[in-house]
C-alpha cells in the first residue's frame, strides 16, 4: 500500500477530479513514451527536430517519412490499460470533471470515457487536418491512399498539404481548447497529474492553476516532477497498480452531500 493514500482521509471527499494525463499512462498499452528518460525524442533530439511544422511543411521527404510513421504507429494496435479503464470508472461514479490529456492515442475515448469529457490539448492521431483549407478527415481514410502507394496524400477537397490533427512543434496550441482546459483546471476539488513529466507547458501550469483556485494536488508519476513540492501526494507505484486504487478510495464515499 502506498503510505500516504491511507493517510489522506480527504481523498474520499473530492466531488469534482479533473485529470492531466501524460505519455505514462499509455506505456503499458505498449506505446513509448516520447520525453522520459527511455524516450524518443530524449535519445535522438534530432528526431524531435524533424516533427517540426517548418521541416514539415518546407521538406517532402519529411512528409513521405512521417506518413509511414503513422501508417506505422503502435496506436492503432494498442488496447487501453487499468489506468485508462480506473478514468472511466471515476466518470461512472459522477466524480470526473474532465481528462486534460496530452496524448494523441484516442485510448480514453477507446476505453469509455465520454469523448466530451476528454480534452486533447495535443490533438490527436485519429484524424488528419489539411493545412491549407483545415478541412478534417478520418486518418484511416487517408492512410489507406498511403497504403495504396501515394507516398505524400494532398488534400482530396484543395490539394494542400495534409498532416495527423496534432500539436507539432511551432504550431500553437488551439485557443478554444486550451481555455477549456484551463476552465477545467481551475474548477476541480482534486487534480490528478498521471505520467507526464510536467516539464511541457501549458500542461505543467495547469497543476499551479488548479492549486491556487483551491484544489488538492496528487502526482502519480515514476520519476521526480518540478511540481512535486506542491502536491498534497506523489506516489511512485506503477500507474496501473496506483490509479485504480486511488479511484476507488476516491469513490469510497456514496450519496454525496456531507463534507
Ligand atoms: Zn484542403
Amino acid at each position: 500500500m502506498d503510505a500516504p493514500l491511507t493517510l489522506n482521509g480527504w481523498l474520499p471527499q473530492a466531488e469534482t477530479v479533473t485529470v492531466l494525463t501524460g505519455a505514462g499512462i499509455s506505456t503499458d498499452s505498449g506505446i513509448p513514451d516520447f520525453r522520459g528518460p527511455q524516450g524518443v525524442w530524449t535519445k535522438d533530439p534530432a528526431a524531435a527536430a524533424l516533427s517540426s511544422i517548418d521541416s514539415y511543411l518546407a521538406d517532402p521527404e519529411v512528409r513521405r517519412r512521417s506518413w509511414r510513421a503513422r501508417l506505422d504507429h503502435p496506436g492503432w494496435a494498442a488496447e487501453p490499460n487499468r489506468g485508462h479503464a480506473a478514468l472511466v470508472e471515476l466518470e461512472r461514479a459522477g466524480r470526473l470533471r474532465a481528462i486534460i490529456t496530452q496524448n494523441i492515442d484516442g485510448l480514453h475515448q477507446s476505453a469509455g470515457s465520454s469523448p466530451s469529457a476528454v480534452i486533447e490539448i495535443h490533438g490527436t492521431m485519429r484524424d488528419a487536418i489539411c493545412l491549407s483549407c483545415g478541412l478534417r478527415t478520418p486518418m484511416p481514410e487517408v492512410l489507406a491512399r498511403v497504403g495504396a502507394g501515394e507516398e505524400d496524400p494532398p488534400c482530396v477537397s484543395c490539394g494542400g498539404i495534409q498532416k495527423s490533427a496534432t500539436i507539432s512543434f511551432g504550431q500553437a496550441l488551439d485557443p478554444d481548447v486550451l481555455a477549456a482546459a484551463i476552465a477545467a483546471a481551475r474548477s476541480c476539488d482534486l487534480f490528478l497529474a498521471v505520467g507526464t513529466s510536467l516539464t511541457v507547458q501549458p500542461a505543467a501550469g495547469l497543476c499551479l492553476e488548479a492549486v491556487e483556485h483551491g484544489a488538492r494536488l496528487v502526482i502519480i508519476n515514476a520519476q521526480p516532477t518540478p511540481y512535486d513540492r506542491v502536491a498534497d501526494a506523489v506516489l511512485r507505484t506503477p500507474i496501473g497498480e496506483a490509479l485504480p486504487r486511488l479511484v476507488s478510495r476516491v469513490c469510497e464515499k456514496t450519496g454525496g452531500g456531507a463534507r
